[in-house]
């Protein structure tokens, strides 16, 4: 078949097809959905918090998590959404900032998003963050009003750049004369408090809002309804429906999970020219999924992070299940060697360790010795076929796969 007629038949089938989806980006991650079932408690809980702010007065610091998917995103912004427009009505004088540190990626990008939220403009770089968070204070408290300001996944923020930021904002009401300060801290991670001095950990979580995950069921209503809106009557059987909020629950009731399964598994069916997207799809979109998710991750990282990746994957196939970030700089370094590149510090390796555990790569546990101080126990997140895939592609990392560390083959010989 010649090039075109490929594409011809690519194209009939995928117009003649009456379409498996009627509206697909009701489905997209940002989408904010007009009613959020099994979230009434925490919608009522933030929104009793906040409300003083109606009244001018300063409301407490709020500290919001649980894991990813669990709607505590699309909460937060539904009451901001609804406390704005009230806000408005009442004529109260209130603020709103919503910044996602993951995204914003650095304190003064943090903080160039808080500035333009008062219309401040930052010029890229050549300030210092203290300079941006001076300008910051003083244009806020010009403003004279009650700031919200809502700092999603800061989990992220605070494990590659310490806690600096926020120890400075959750202190910002003790220099500030005519406005103040309302902080909502978003994590991931349970474990944030770990990362977080005390004093701003107690300020932060002045109340402590939990997003406990979703259960099966209530993944199913919760996909029922945009399902509905997203596909076209009939073209999504129950079986699928369920098989999808069945897997999301099992990994950790992950609603992100369970949208993401449902939207590629309508994009297999429709590939296929399928009229109704059924279970066997779902099993396709899970694959599909985890390959492209790890994949991507490990693709994006940079050569000395792929290296800490690479350790993480030998310690664990010669040692077993976990390992500790003294072991991973051995081999690290070994590694750097092979490749005639001169290895970072233990220091900066450790911090590497961190992002990919931000990353959902490997997963690291901070253990306390006691007097012996405190120690990591890491192990990999993701399988180590995939992990073989992802590096199959590289030219000059691909053979450290099937490298035999020395270092490991030595501890071998001892014990
Ligand atoms: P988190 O911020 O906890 O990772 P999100 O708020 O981003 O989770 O939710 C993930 C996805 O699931 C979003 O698309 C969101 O709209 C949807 N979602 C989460 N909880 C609900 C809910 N109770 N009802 C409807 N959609 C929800
Ligand atoms: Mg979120």
């Amino acid at each position: 078949m010649s090039n075109a007629n490929v594409l011809d038949e690519v194209f009939d089938k995928f117009f003649s097809n009456a379409g498996i989806f009627k509206d697909r980006e009701v489905l997209r991650h940002d989408y904010l959905p007009e009613r959020l079932p099994h979230r009434e408690e925490q919608i009522r809980r933030i929104g009793e918090v906040v409300a003083p702010v109606l009244k001018g007065a300063r409301c407490s610091n709020i500290f919001i998590y649980g894991k990813t998917g669990t709607g505590k995103t699309a909460v937060t912004k539904y009451v901001l959404m609804r406390l704005e427009v009230k806000a408005r009505e009442l004529g109260s004088l209130v603020g709103f900032c919503y910044v996602n540190c993951r995204l914003a990626g650095t304190e003064y990008r943090v903080l160039a998003n808080l500035c333009s939220s008062l219309n401040l403009s930052v010029p890229f770089t050549g300030l210092s963050v203290g300079e941006l968070f001076e300008r910051f204070k003083k244009s806020l408290d010009s403003s004279k009003r009650i700031m919200i300001i809502a700092l999603d996944e800061v989990d992220a923020l605070v494990k590659i750049r310490g806690d600096v930021l926020l120890y400075e904002l959750t202190r910002i009401n003790e220099t500030l004369s005519h406005s103040r300060v309302s902080l909502i801290g978003i994590s991931n991670d349970l474990r944030l408090k770990e990362y977080l001095d005390p004093r701003v950990f107690s300020s932060l979580s002045e109340e402590e809002i939990v997003f406990r995950p979703y259960d099966a069921g209530e993944l199913k209503t919760i996909l029922a309804e945009r399902a509905r809106q997203a596909f076209r009557e009939g073209a999504l059987s129950d079986g699928a429906l369920s098989l999808c909020a069945a897997l999301a629950a099992a990994e950790h009731g992950d609603a992100r999970r369970a949208l993401d399964l449902l939207r590629v598994a309508g994009e297999v069916a429709e590939r296929k020219g399928a009229m109704v997207v059924t279970e066997e799809h779902v099993r396709e979109a899970e694959k599909l999924i985890e390959h492209n998710r790890v994949v991507e991750a490990i693709a994006n990282l940079t050569l000395h992070s792929k290296l800490v990746m690479l350790s993480v994957f030998h310690l664990v196939k010669a040692n077993g299940y976990k390992t500790t970030t003294g072991e991973i700089y051995d081999v690290y370094t070994e590694l750097c060697g092979e490749l005639g590149i001169t290895p970072l510090t233990q220091r900066r390796v450790s911090t590497l360790v961190n992002e990919l555990d931000a990353l959902g790569l490997i997963n690291a546990q901070i253990i306390n010795m006691g007097r012996y101080g405190r120690t990591k126990k890491i192990r990999l997140e993701v399988t180590r076929t995939l992990i073989k895939e992802a590096f199959s592609g590289d030219s000059r990392l691909g053979q450290l796969i099937e490298y035999e560390p020395r270092c490991l083959s030595q501890n071998k010989g001892k014990s």
